[in-house]
């Protein structure tokens, strides 16, 4: 391979990094899918990069979507996101076992109202017996409204699939990245790729002004895969956007049910579901619209419209008067509806593309994909002796016991600060996320839940921006949303 063995930077607790004139991998994305590939490359002596545009990872789709991971057998039959679904599902529980991230298995319904969708449940029920999906039951009304009160009096049946689980999927994200990087990957954020060359028998990554040869590279570009697979002169992959729109609830509503809900499928969408998300908070969606400009993360009234009307027919309690966020996110489509997952013409370059939902499901299965043709294409991978053990998980003060808090904020008086009211998040919990690596306001949302709650962010916004801009030592003016060009505030011009 042609690498040394060097001391990771960041690791004090024997994490090494792979280093070679030529890296061995570069993954450009660090959307759910780069970043579980990038943990599983990080069990291997190899020298590997991930290249990510934005300030952090997971600020792609995978920070906007509804967050489940789907128990397997929804997917149609016969196309590679059916085949990595299931192992999918089974991968995230030993990885939230492993790395500490939230995983809630709270299984999913799939609700019946007529004869035509009680035909249509036993058959996926059928689906997902064949593909292995275990604990499937069928329920009658009395059953469902037992286990569901709050379901429709109107549904006649349900197929019950228990291994269906909820996350948050950006700690998850954060989860995987942060043990890569533990274990010697190359993290480069803010560094948006611009140009990939074919020079000799391998390739050069142009990011930000920086070169990088390497020896393989996974186009995992999300929306942009399309863009990234021109780059090495190949245009045969086209990249679409399918826009979904999510209304989250107020935590009145927590409890309204218990498994994700699911309406009968049709053939070209799963529909509007009622997800108890896993801070214990509802969400209702998503839409499916094709959409043409692929930075379109708006909301429509038309969008929320249907999705309270669709949630409604399955939960008759749910009002949009208890919407307290909302937002889109875009399902990478690839023509023919699947994922586009292998090796191409340009030798050592790979497409992992269209990754549109399952994806969150799938992303575990998908990173042992990757591995396995990396290896067909002659990468030599030989697994490090010794691994470095995950962080723990970081301390939610929201879920401790008094005595618990008291000792904690003995030993650190941060954790007696309340930062954030709705969520109670305190500036223990804060001072940590920007030490794991929040640089933006987005970045300490997604990593603490502060400013997710009912006032979102009214309350807490300018201490967090204070504690941002004190960490990094920057004038408040600097801190940004989601990076550069997200500044939220400007500086007092002098008034002369
Ligand atoms: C509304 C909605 C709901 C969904 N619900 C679910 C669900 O419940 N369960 C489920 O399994 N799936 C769900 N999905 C699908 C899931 O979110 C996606 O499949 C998954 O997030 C795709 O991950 P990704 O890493 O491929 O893409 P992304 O997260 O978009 O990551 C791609 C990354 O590439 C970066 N990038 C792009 N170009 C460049 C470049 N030139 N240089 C460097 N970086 C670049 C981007 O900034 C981005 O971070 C949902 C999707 C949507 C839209």
């Amino acid at each position: 391979m042609g690498t040394a063995k060097v001391t990771c930077a960041r690791c004090a607790v024997g994490g090494e990094r792979y280093v070679g004139t030529v890296k061995d991998v570069a993954i450009v994305g660090g959307g759910v899918v780069g970043c579980a590939i990038a943990r599983e490359l990080s069990r291997y002596r190899l020298d590997v990069c991930l290249f990510e545009r934005e300030v952090e990872v997971g600020f792609g789709t995978s920070k906007a979507n509804s967050g489940i991971i789907h128990a397997g057998h929804h997917t149609t039959p016969g196309t590679l996101k059916a085949d990595l679904v299931w192992r999918g599902n089974r991968l995230w529980r030993d990885l939230s076992d492993d790395l500490g991230f939230g995983f809630l298995q709270n299984g999913d319904l799939t609700v019946a109202f007529n004869e035509e969708e009680l035909q249509t449940i036993e058959e996926i029920e059928e689906i997902g017996v064949q593909r292995g999906v275990t604990g499937l039951e069928l329920w009658g009304p009395d059953r469902i409204h037992r286990k569901e009160p709050n379901v429709s009096r109107d549904a006649l049946g349900a197929l019950l699939g228990p291994t269906a689980a909820v996350v948050n999927p950006y700690e998850a994200c954060f989860a995987l990245i942060d043990d890569a990087v533990d274990n010697g990957l190359d993290l480069r954020v803010g560094a948006g790729v611009d140009d990939i060359e074919v020079e000799g028998d391998h390739l050069v990554v142009f990011a930000e002004g920086d070169r990088t040869p390497v020896r393989a590279v996974i186009n995992a570009a999300g929306l942009f895969a399309d863009r990234v697979s021109r780059m090495v002169g190949l245009d045969d992959l086209v990249i679409g956007a399918r826009r979904g729109e999510e209304y989250l609830l107020d935590r009145r509503l927590a409890g309204i049910v218990e498994h994700t809900i699911f309406p009968c499928p049709t053939p070209t969408s799963k529909g509007v579901l009622v997800i108890p998300t896993f801070d214990g908070t509802i969400m209702v969606g998503p839409t499916a619209d094709p959409v043409d400009d692929k930075e379109d993360l708006s909301t429509t009234t038309e969008g929320g419209d249907q999705v309270f009307e669709r949630a409604r027919r399955l939960v008759p309690g749910i009002s949009e008067r208890d919407c307290i966020a909302e937002f889109a996110g875009l399902r990478a489509i690839a023509p023919d509806d699947d994922f586009v997952i292998g090796p191409t013409s340009v030798p050592g370059f790979f497409n992992v593309a269209g990754i549109q939902s399952p994806g969150l499901t799938a992303a575990p299965a998908i990173a042992e994909l990757v591995v396995g043709l990396l290896t067909t294409s002659g990468l030599d991978l030989d697994p490090k002796p010794e691994l470095v053990t995950p962080a723990p998980r970081p301390v939610r003060v929201s879920e401790l016991t008094v005595p618990e808090l008291e000792m904690l904020a003995f030993r650190d008086c941060r954790y007696a600060h309340v930062v954030c009211r709705c969520e109670l998040v305190t500036e223990g919990e804060i001072a940590d996320a920007i030490d794991r690596g929040a640089r933006s306001l987005d970045g300490l949302k997604f990593r603490t839940r502060a400013g997710m709650g009912r006032c979102q962010g009214g309350f807490c916004t300018s201490r967090c921006m204070q504690l941002l801009a004190d960490a990094q030592d920057v004038p408040l003016s600097d801190v940004t949303k989601r990076g550069p060009g997200s500044w939220i505030v400007r500086e007092r011009e002098e008034v002369v």
